[in-house]
């Protein structure tokens, strides 16, 4: 191997990379981070508001407070990292070898290591993505896009607000608009139930008189040269338009906050399958893809609305590289398939080995109240008062529970 030599490349510096880097730094392995942005921290550099590491740190901290703590970590353990980094391609070369090409302001650089940790995050939907047509005009953002204007540089996007979807991005953002002095006219939720957590439900549009209209759907954006108005519709059960129940509400800025997908490109090309319900790769419990030693951690596998369960995923991507290391490759007995159920729209890790005690993520499809978290064939079962798609559910399965089992692991949500 010629060139830059690691042991493990961390790709993105947002917190999931960052939490990784730390912890393969303190095991001893070569750790080298690739940033594409100016600084390292990922989205949390622009969310200034409450809500970052409950779990983690116990404490609620804005989001560059929350990454503040990891820039620390990294600056004391003197991890390597280069920022204005963009990783434009992989190559599988051998199970010990891959390579890395990075785009670098005057320069490409090429890289080798052993293993990949895998953290770009995602990516947001844009307005033709779920089906806006209409004028191309001045005045629409992204959720992302108009966060980094208020709270990276200063500018005020508008004065009259529609925000598009009821998820935590967009309901964070109607409160961002209205403690700014925007009015915001209404947050417009195609579903029949709203995507965010019930705290943010309260403290974001309840808290400011903010409408919320559910089953509901911006069908068209008019204007000249900026935005002047958006047309609203009723849906019925299968989202689509009802005629006759269109009206206009005035606005000058659209702000489109429809959903996260993982930002998977350069594993794609690698041909990596992807899960068609969490968007990110197939995994197993130590967070590898299928190509040995390349693993993945936070948005890029599952969408979180948690940083902490990002974190998490990092340490755990880590732990995966240490051992792929010092093993020459992840080998088990036996792989057992998690398999969805009843009520379970996603869930990660895809495969679980019996090694060891595994965290399980899980997100339903729709909204139910005093249920069971059941998992049949270890006869585990979890009562939870609510559950919620957007909220996702966190379990720790056993490692004695996966050895009761053969080759799948069911989960579901029932009744009983
Ligand atoms: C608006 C908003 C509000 C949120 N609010 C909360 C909250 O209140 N509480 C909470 O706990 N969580 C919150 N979250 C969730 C939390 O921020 C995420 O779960 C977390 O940031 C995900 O971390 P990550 O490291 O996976 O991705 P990111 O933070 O997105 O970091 C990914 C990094 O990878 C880099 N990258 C991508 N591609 C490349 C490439 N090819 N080469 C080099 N670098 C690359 C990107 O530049 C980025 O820095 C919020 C998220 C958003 C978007």
């Amino acid at each position: 191997m010629a060139g830059l030599v690691y042991d493990v490349v961390v790709i993105g510096g947002g917190p999931a990379g960052l939490a990784a880097a730390i912890k393969t730094t303190e095991y001893g392995l070569k750790t080298l981070v690739l940033e594409q942005g100016e600084k390292l921290g990922g989205i949390t550099l622009q969310c200034i508001h409450p809500g970052f590491g409950i779990h983690y740190f116990k404490e609620d901290l804005t989001g560059p407070e929350f990454i503040y703590r990891f820039i620390k970590k990294i600056e004391s353990l003197g991890v390597e990292y280069y920022t204005n980094a963009y990783v434009e391609s992989i190559e599988y070369r051998s199970i010990m070898e891959k390579k890395i090409s990075v785009i670098m302001p005057g320069r490409v650089l090429d890289i080798t290591t052993k293993t990949i940790i895998y953290t770009t995050g995602a990516r947001e939907r844009h307005r033709y993505e779920i089906n806006i047509p209409g004028a191309n005009v001045s005045g629409v953002y992204t959720a992302g896009e108009a966060q980094a204007m208020m709270d990276l540089w200063g500018v005020m996007p508008g004065k009259r607000v529609v925000i598009v979807g009821s998820g935590d991005v967009g309901l964070i953002m109607a409160r961002r608009f209205a403690l700014e002095g925007a009015r915001v006219e209404a947050v417009i939720e195609i579903l029949p139930y709203p995507g965010g957590l019930t705290r943010n439900i309260v403290q974001c549009l309840k808290d400011y008189n903010i409408p919320l209209y559910l089953s509901h759907a911006v069908v068209e954006i008019k204007g000249r040269k900026r935005v002047e108005k958006v047309v609203v519709a009723k849906v019925n059960e299968n989202l689509e338009p009802i005629p006759g129940t269109e009206r206009e509400i005035e606005c000058d800025t659209v702000v489109i906050a429809a959903g996260l997908i993982p930002q998977v490109r350069l594993l794609e090309k690698l041909g990596v399958p992807i899960d068609p319900a969490t968007r990110g790769p197939i995994v197993n419990d130590y967070l590898e893809t299928s190509i040995p030693g390349i693993f993945v951690a936070g948005n890029a596998l599952v969408i979180n609305d948690f940083v902490d369960y990002a974190v998490e995923q990092g340490e755990q991507a880590a732990d995966g590289a240490r051992l792929f290391i010092e093993n020459k490759g992840i080998h088990t007995r036996k792989w057992r398939r998690i398999v969805k159920g009843r009520n379970i729209r996603l869930a990660v890790p895809h495969y679980v080995s019996g090694d060891k005690d595994v965290v399980l993520y899980a997100r339903v499809k729709w909204p139910e109240d005093n249920v069971w978290f059941r998992i049949p064939e270890t006869g585990r079962k979890l009562f939870m008062p609510k559950v919620r798609p957007a909220e996702m559910i966190r379990y720790v399965l056993a490692k004695d529970d996966i050895l009761k089992t053969t080759d799948k692991i069911t989960l579901e949500v029932s009744g009983q």
